[in-house]
Order: structure tokens, then C-alpha cells, then sequence
């Protein structure tokens, strides 16, 4: 269990965050490379969305090859260093580990692969060359880890690639969401500046695609158009208070303190509620910003969060409170936060229900509501010929991702809901794939 005090400096803000997965060294990373068994088919390839050749990088790391270590994490996840830093390994490569199955500690995958990914950034190793040039033209929107893994796919074949981005940085949420004892800031974008140099693909920042005439100017320029845009805001809660000062959706609340580092506003007294890896990513950071007091309110039982137990976990460690089977009814204050509201939860016929009779207030200065991302559909709804299915998705064509009879190709959270980098990379590459098949005239 860990207390932090408030950060008033960089460096403050740097010891409460700093990395709960270190760089290794170059003799850690001998030792824990020659422990793997390279097994005949790695059930830990088949657990990364991206299919790493595994076993071969970690095979490369032990004989000292580290180019091509780098070659084979790149080829198939552009974000290499970031997945290895902040993938949730104990769920896919590191959970699929044989070594589980022996009740022995599995293989550090993820920091193996940060170490061997680093050290190609650090060494600006060539990886990539752009295609023999296809004289067609690719817009994508949006310079999240789709985006940009789509635009270093559709160079590689050849095209020409513009990536437009609402904000003055790429790497959308890898910057602007992962917590900073995951990844920082200059780590992200180290690793887009790699890509870029080598790929050279173009990207407008500050241009937020968003009307029907831009969409439609960006159809007749370009061949073919990918959107990576990801999720909006946070949902709101529709309770009374929620407008009070004091009161902010999770993924602005940590945008905030990635930007602005010790300097972004947090509570002395802080709830959050909800339960799924954000809430607790909001109550760790809350914490790390030097909360007195932070409680987790989530209207379930533990055992119903949605949150991976290490996320719950790394939020206990540092005395984030659980308040399970509880539910906001109001936020309370004149202008500013000064409690909130919650009542104890039953099930009833199936439905979650509120026992407003018992409810009390915990006394707080700050709410963090964490309750999901608002979908995008108002934007997609302009575009000319999209389709949605009955849950409000873009209908899409299978492993192509291309929006159903058009010229757009859609992937990353924006369409999976909000998942991993990870899957975004995945998806946007298997989408790379889909333009070009499309502009070959593969398909019709
Ligand atoms: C708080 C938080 C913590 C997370 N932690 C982790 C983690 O630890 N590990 C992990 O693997 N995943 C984590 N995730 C999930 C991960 O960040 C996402 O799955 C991933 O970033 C999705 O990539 P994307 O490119 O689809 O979308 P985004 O990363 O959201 O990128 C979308 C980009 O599009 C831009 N954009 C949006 N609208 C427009 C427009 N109209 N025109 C132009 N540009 C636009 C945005 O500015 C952004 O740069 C976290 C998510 C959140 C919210
Ligand atoms: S499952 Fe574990 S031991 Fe087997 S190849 Fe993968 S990392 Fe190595």
C-alpha cells in the first residue's frame, strides 16, 4: 500500500509515476530470454492480435541479434515499443505462457519487447522503405495507433498517404489516455517520429475532419479513405450536479494530467465511479496525484467488474477504496463538488435497482464519472452510403473493413467499441490490406 504526496514539480510527478514496468537491462534481458522454450506453435503468438513471432524475437534477443529482434516485433506491430510497455500481457501473450501451466512465473514478454524496441528507437535502425510508388492517393483520419499503423501499411504497398488529425500530436490515447507509469509522453511519440522518418507518410495536425463538405472534398481527392477516429468524451451520468465544478469524465481527466503533468487539477477527496480499466486507471492517478482519500464506485459486485484484476489490482496498491454495490443518485454542492450521493444496489428481477432508503453522501471535492466513451455514430451518420447494424455499428465487409459498398475502411475503437492498442494496430493493418485489395481492383 502506497501514499503519495501532491507532485509540485516535474520531478514530483515523475517519482509518483514513475514505471511500474522498468526497462531492463541488457543482462536481464539475456537471462529472461534464455529461459524461454521456444515452443513448436506458441500458444503465446496466437494470444497477441497482432501474431508477433514470439519465440524468434526472444530467440534473436538471447544470440544478441537486435536488429533482427526489431525487424520481427515491426513487421508486425508498428507500435512495438508502445504494446510492449502497455499491452495487457497477463491476459494475452504472458497469460498464454506455458510456463502458467507449470505454476512457474511465464516469460516477460512485453518488457522483453519493450527493451528490444527501445533499443532499435534509441539506435534509429532502418526497418522500413516505402513501396514502389501505385500513383494512388489514401486519406486517413485520425493519427491514433490505427491511423498511423494504417498509413506505415498503405506506404509500405506504395500509396501515397495524408493523415489528418483533430489534435497537435499523433498517437491519440497512447498519448492522451495510457496512464504515465505505463508510458510517457516522449516515448509515444519517439516511436511515430521512427515510423514517420522511414515512411514517410504526411500528417496535417489541427484539421479535424468533421462536416459533410470535407468528407465529401476528401472523396474526390483520394482513392480511398480510412477512418481511425476512435472514441469520443465520456458518457454523462444525467445526474443532478454533474455540471458543478469539480465534477469531469475520466478520459478528460486524464488527458488533463498527461498534458499538464503536476500542474492538472485533482481532488484532495475523490469518487469514481464506474468499474472497467478506465475507473481504475482515473482512481490510480487520482491517488498518484496525491488524493487524501479515493474511492471506486461501482454499481456490481467485484466479481462483475469489467476491469482486468491487475488493473484492480495496481489501484488497490495504492489505496484506492472499492465502495462496491453502489450507485450515484446525486452530486451535491453549491458551485463546486462537495459530495456525492450513493445508494446501496440490489438485483432485482435481473435489472440492477437502487435502494434509495439507505443512501448516504461521501463527503469528496472531486467526481470522476467513468462510465464509457461516447460512440461516434453522429459523425459517421454524414457520410454518404454508411450503413449501421441494429447496436448502431458501421456495417463493414468482413476481414476488409471497408464500410459496405463505399470507399471508406474503418478500424481501431471507433468500431471495435474501445479495446487495445493492440487491436487496433491488428485491425488497421488487416484494413491496409483491405484498400489495397480494393484499389487493385480485387474487389468491387
Ligand atoms: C484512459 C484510457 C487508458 C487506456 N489504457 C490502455 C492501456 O493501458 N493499454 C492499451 O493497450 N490500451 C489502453 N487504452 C485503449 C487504447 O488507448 C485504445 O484502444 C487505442 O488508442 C485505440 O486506437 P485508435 O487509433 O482506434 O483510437 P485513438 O487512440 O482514440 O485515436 C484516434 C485519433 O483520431 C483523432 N480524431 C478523432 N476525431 C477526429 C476527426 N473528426 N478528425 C481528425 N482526427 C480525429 C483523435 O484526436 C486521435 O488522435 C486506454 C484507453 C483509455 C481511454
Ligand atoms: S509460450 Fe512462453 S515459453 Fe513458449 S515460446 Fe512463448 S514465451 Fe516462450
Amino acid at each position: 500500500m502506497k501514499d503519495f504526496k501532491r507532485p509540485r514539480s516535474e520531478k514530483d510527478f515523475e517519482l509518483n509515476f514513475s514505471p511500474i514496468n522498468p526497462l531492463m537491462s541488457g543482462s536481464e534481458a539475456v537471462v529472461e530470454s534464455s529461459r524461454c522454450l521456444f515452443c513448436y506453435n506458441a500458444p503465446c503468438i496466437k494470444a497477441c492480435p497482432t501474431e508477433i513471432d514470439i519465440p524468434l524475437f526472444i530467440r534473436q534477443i538471447s544470440t544478441g541479434n537486435l536488429k533482427g529482434t526489431a525487424r520481427t516485433i515491426y513487421e508486425s506491430n508498428y507500435f512495438g515499443n508502445a504494446c510492449g510497455k502497455v499491452c495487457p500481457v497477463e491476459v494475452l501473450c504472458e497469460g498464454a505462457c506455458v510456463f502458467n501451466d507449470m505454476n512457474l512465473k511465464p516469460i516477460e514478454i512485453g518488457r522483453l519487447q519493450s527493451y528490444a524496441a527501445t533499443y532499435a528507437l534509441k539506435k534509429k535502425f532502418a526497418l522500413f522503405v516505402p513501396g514502389a510508388p501505385q500513383n494512388k492517393k489514401v486519406a486517413v483520419i485520425g493519427a491514433g495507433p490505427a491511423g498511423i499503423s494504417c498509413a506505415c501499411e498503405l506506404r509500405r504497398f506504395g500509396y501515397e498517404v495524408d493523415v489528418f488529425e483533430a489534435k497537435d500530436k499523433p498517437t491519440g490515447l497512447t498519448l492522451h489516455g495510457v496512464a504515465p507509469y505505463k508510458i510517457t509522453n516522449e516515448e509515444a511519440l519517439k516511436e511515430a517520429e521512427f515510423l514517420k522518418k522511414q515512411l514517410e507518410f504526411r500528417i496535417h495536425y489541427r484539421t479535424p475532419v468533421t462536416s459533410y463538405r470535407q468528407f465529401r472534398n476528401l472523396e474526390n481527392e483520394y482513392d480511398a479513405i480510412f477512418i481511425g477516429i476512435g472514441l469520443g468524451n465520456t458518457v454523462e451520468l444525467k445526474i443532478k450536479g454533474e455540471d458543478l465544478d469539480g465534477c469531469m469524465g475520466a478520459v478528460e481527466y486524464i488527458e488533463n494530467i498527461k498534458l499538464k503533468k503536476h500542474k492538472a487539477r485533482s481532488g484532495r477527496k475523490v469518487v469514481v465511479i464506474g468499474g472497467g480499466n478506465t475507473a481504475m486507471d482515473a482512481a490510480s492517478e487520482a491517488s498518484r496525484m496525491g488524493a487524501e482519500r479515493v474511492w471506486l464506485s461501482y454499481r456490481r459486485s467485484k466479481e462483475e467488474m469489467p476491469a482486468y484484476e491487475f488493473e484492480y489490482e495496481l489501484a488497490k496498491k495504492v489505496c484506492v477504496e472499492p465502495l462496491f454495490n453502489t450507485a450515484p443518485l446525486e452530486i451535491s454542492g453549491k458551485s463546486k463538488v462537495e459530495g456525492i450521493k450513493l445508494a446501496p444496489t440490489k438485483v432485482v428481477s435481473g435489472r440492477i435497482t437502487a435502494d434509495k432508503q439507505n443512501s448516504f453522501v461521501v463527503p469528496c471535492d472531486m467526481v470522476i464519472i467513468a462510465t464509457g466513451q461516447e460512440k461516434q455514430n453522429k459523425l459517421l451518420d454524414i457520410i454518404d452510403g454508411f450503413e449501421f447494424d441494429d447496436k448502431g455499428r458501421p456495417v463493414t465487409e468482413g476481414d476488409s473493413f471497408r464500410a459496405k459498398g463505399t470507399k471508406y475502411f474503418i478500424a481501431g475503437d471507433v468500431i471495435n467499441g474501445g479495446s487495445e492498442i493492440v487491436n487496433a494496430v491488428a485491425e488497421a493493418v488487416k484494413a491496409a490490406e483491405g484498400i489495397h485489395n480494393f484499389l487493385k481492383g480485387n474487389t468491387n
